[in-house]
């Protein structure tokens, strides 16, 4: 027996870590899950690897191609459930340095993104009797962090367009939340610590056994929203929700 049992879900960005920890997460649960990314093969072999009902490639920044997707888990489940909008990206590099098809690349994917997702999850929720949406926003998007200005931006982004999509979706039975993780080991931060070292000349690995204990791991994500997609955090909606070890709770 699962909290999950018997749910529908969709998670976009699953090839990543987080996004295949909260996939795996769900289905541990009992949900049936479907997932997205960007590559066909990949999110194949990953589907395959957790045990994902389907995979269904598309980009959250593309309309008509996310309605599909969701149609897609609609197809299977019968309706919808819970949607995880997870997929995204990131750039490190001055402010004053992004040129607006920089600054874009990055918005259009974290909060465009997840607004499609939000927007054709919600539909298909509220057509099936409710469900719970989650999206990954950041701590990023809650205070500033140097040298990622247009990912916090679209953090921040995504816990306003959550609080307010709550407030709407609260009568048909929707909750809307957004997860702020903290930093996790992920490639989408290995791949970036020279560059932040270099632009800000911290060391970030150091800097976070001080203020967070070291890194966090994908699962740590995946167990907060495994929680807030099950009937569990049926008061829960509107909320934004911090795995970070204590991090932001400190000044120094
Ligand atoms: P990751 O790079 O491992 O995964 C991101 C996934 O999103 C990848 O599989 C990628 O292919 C997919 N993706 C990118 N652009 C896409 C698009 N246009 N359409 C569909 N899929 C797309 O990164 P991660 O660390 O697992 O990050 C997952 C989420 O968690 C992101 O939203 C990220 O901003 C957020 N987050 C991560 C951290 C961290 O420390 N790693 C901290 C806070 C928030």
């Amino acid at each position: 027996m699962g909290i999950l049992d018997g749910k529908t879900a969709i998670v976009t960005g699953a090839v990543g870590s987080i996004g295949r920890a909260c996939a795996e997460g769900l289905i541990a649960e009992g949900a049936t899950v479907v997932v997205s990314d960007l590559d066909a093969a990949a999110i194949e072999k990953a589907a395959e690897e957790i045990g994902a009902a389907r995979a269904i490639a598309c980009d959250v920044r593309d309309d008509a191609p996310m309605a599909a997707f969701v149609e897609g888990a609609v197809e299977i489940g019968g309706g919808l459930d819970i949607a995880v909008a997870n997929a995204g990206v990131v750039n490190v590099a001055p402010v004053v340095e992004n040129s607006l098809e920089d600054w874009r690349s990055v918005t259009s994917v974290n909060l465009d993104g997840v607004f499609v997702t939000l927007k054709h999850a919600a539909l298909a929720m509220v057509a099936s009797g409710g469900g719970s949406i989650v999206a990954i926003s950041s701590i990023t998007g809650k205070a500033g962090y140097p040298f990622a200005a247009s990912y916090a931006a679209a953090k921040a982004g995504v816990i306003s367009l959550c609080r307010t999509a709550a407030l709407e979706l609260r009568e048909p039975g929707v909750r809307v939340n957004a997860v702020c993780p903290g930093f996790i080991e992920t490639p989408m931060v290995g791949a970036n610590k020279d560059r932040f070292a270099e632009l800000s000349g911290l060391d970030l690995d150091e800097l976070l056994e001080q203020a967070q204990g070291g890194y966090g791991k994908p699962a740590d994500v995946a167990g907060l929203v495994t929680f807030l997609a099950s009937e569990r955090a049926s008061l829960c909606s509107g909320g934004t929700y911090t795995v970070d070890n204590g991090l932001t709770a400190s000044l120094l």
